[in-house]
């Protein structure tokens, strides 16, 4: 019998990854990228000998594959795509084929903010208590690469809603749900509804071994929770004390209630700080308890966890004036999070690729907090609309330079600059990694 075909589409992280997987499960493989291929992507399926292509999709090829293996990027309008589920192909994401090949036990987190500081602090906190732990999803290796070369008992993933949107018979030993607010509502038909159910796609197959961790006080995955029956065993969290959550603050201790073990710590011990991040450290907090990691391990990893860049990250102080960037707040929750932990006056430097953004919900805070907006972007035009007349001053800049010497000069000793976006970076900058990057020179050059 002829080899089952596997054809990978995009060969990013997890497209090459899964490639290799395929290849060393016995596949016949091939891989291909609409894009030029990264070096060190073309190096890898060299290595494992795989067929590869780029810049083009070769159709004949690509219509005779048994299974399509389809990177998170490629939206289901795809031309390609349409044609492959016409025809019934079966199209999975990268985790998918990856959890087919694993035992370990898998820790995933979504949600529409603060994954991957979730990820990175539960990570931090399974492998400084010795675990053997990878991590995956859309931070660190893929996930199937590390499943076709390493051999670690957890995995702790994050997972977008694109990557889940192709997730079936996969399944989380300990989802998380952090939040649902509206994101990338473009790639869901402008309908919250599709956005909403993609990010359950986390609880899908769960069995009642299995535990469901969320935030108590989001409406909307309590609402929706209402329309559901699940399986698991939840876990929900909240910043105070409430009927049925399972983690919260009380008396400026943190208190963690999982079956047996109950888990406190004192809240001024946490390393990430605002409100967000407690919300992080709970949720991080109740999976490493659900596996029962010592508690002086849990302690000292929530303390001594160091802040990821571009989330908050201190830059530096110039003339008494503070820079922070927050170039990872690609939508108004987060800058809504971000705002709030500021205590001084703002000059805020937000604008790029709107998704579909309403601003009102941030409209509170800028009138109490920011003197001056520096709308960074192509089209300034929603910007100007909502904030004109509601700050004392508001000015466009055409590059992050442009942008840095504008809002340096609006703030005076003791305010603070915050690069906190509400939106993708994609008309000006290559991705919020290059857009935090660029702030952080220009603030230095000052
Ligand atoms: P994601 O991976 O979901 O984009 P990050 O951890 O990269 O999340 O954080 C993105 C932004 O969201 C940061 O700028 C941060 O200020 C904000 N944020 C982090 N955690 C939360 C949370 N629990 N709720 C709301 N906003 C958050």
């Amino acid at each position: 019998m002829d080899k089952k075909k596997i054809v990978v589409l995009g060969a990013g992280e997890s497209g090459a990854g899964a490639a290799v997987l395929a290849k060393v499960k016995g596949f016949d493989v091939f891989v291909s990228d609409m894009s030029v291929i990264k070096d060190k992507y073309k190096d890898l399926l060299n290595k494992y000998d795989i067929a590869w292509e780029e810049k083009q999709h070769t159709y004949d090829r690509i219509i005779d594959a048994d299974e399509v293996i389809k990177s998170p990027g490629i939206p289901d309008t795809a031309p390609l795509i349409v044609a492959l589920t016409e025809k019934g192909t079966p199209i999975i994401s990268e985790i998918e084929f990856a959890g087919r090949y694993t035992d370990a036990r898998m820790i995933c987190i979504t949600g529409s903010n603060g994954k991957t500081t979730t990820t990175l602090l539960t990570y931090h906190i399974l492998k400084s208590a010795g675990l053997k732990v990878g991590l995956a999803g859309n931070v660190g290796q893929s996930l199937a690469l590390q499943v076709a070369t390493c051999d670690y008992e957890y995995y702790v993933v994050e997972l977008s809603s694109f990557q889940l949107d192709n997730m079936y018979d996969f399944k989380a030993d300990i989802a998380v749900l952090l939040n649902i607010t509206p994101d990338h509502l473009d790639r869901y038909d402008h309908k919250m509804e599709n956005y909403i159910d993609a990010k359950f796609r986390i609880t899908r197959n769960q069995t009642n071994d299995d535990a469901f961790v969320y935030w108590n006080d989001d409406p909307i995955i309590n609402e929706k929770l209402r329309t559901l029956q699940l399986q698991s065993r939840v876990f929900p969290f909240s910043e105070t004390p409430e009927a049925d959550s399972r983690a919260y603050t009380k008396d400026n201790q943190l208190v963690i209630n999982t079956d047996e073990e109950t888990f406190t710590m004192s809240e001024s011990d946490l390393a990430l700080p605002g409100r967000h991040n407690l919300y992080n450290s709970l949720a991080a907090g109740i999976s490493a308890n659900l596996l029962h990691i010592e508690k002086e391990d849990i302690r000292r990893a929530l303390s001594d966890f160091q802040a990821v860049e571009h989330r908050l990250e201190p830059v530096a102080t110039v003339r008494g004036v503070r820079f922070i960037n927050d170039s990872k707040a690609t939508n108004v929750n987060s800058c809504w999070y971000a705002l709030e932990s500021m205590d001084t006056p703002v000059v805020l430097i937000l604008g790029g690729k709107d998704k579909g953004n309403d601003y009102s919900e941030i409209e509170q805070l800028v009138l109490d907090k920011v003197k001056a907006i520096i709308c960074m972007g192509i089209d300034n035009s929603k910007l100007h609309a909502f904030f004109d007349g509601k700050v004392p001053y508001i000015a466009d800049a055409g590059s992050m330079q442009e942008a840095v010497t504008l809002a340096y000069n609006a703030a005076q000793a003791g305010d603070t600059v915050l690069l906190s976006p509400c939106c993708a970076s994609f008309d000006l900058f290559t991705s919020y990694e290059d857009r935090g990057k660029q702030f952080k020179t220009c603030v230095r050059q000052l």
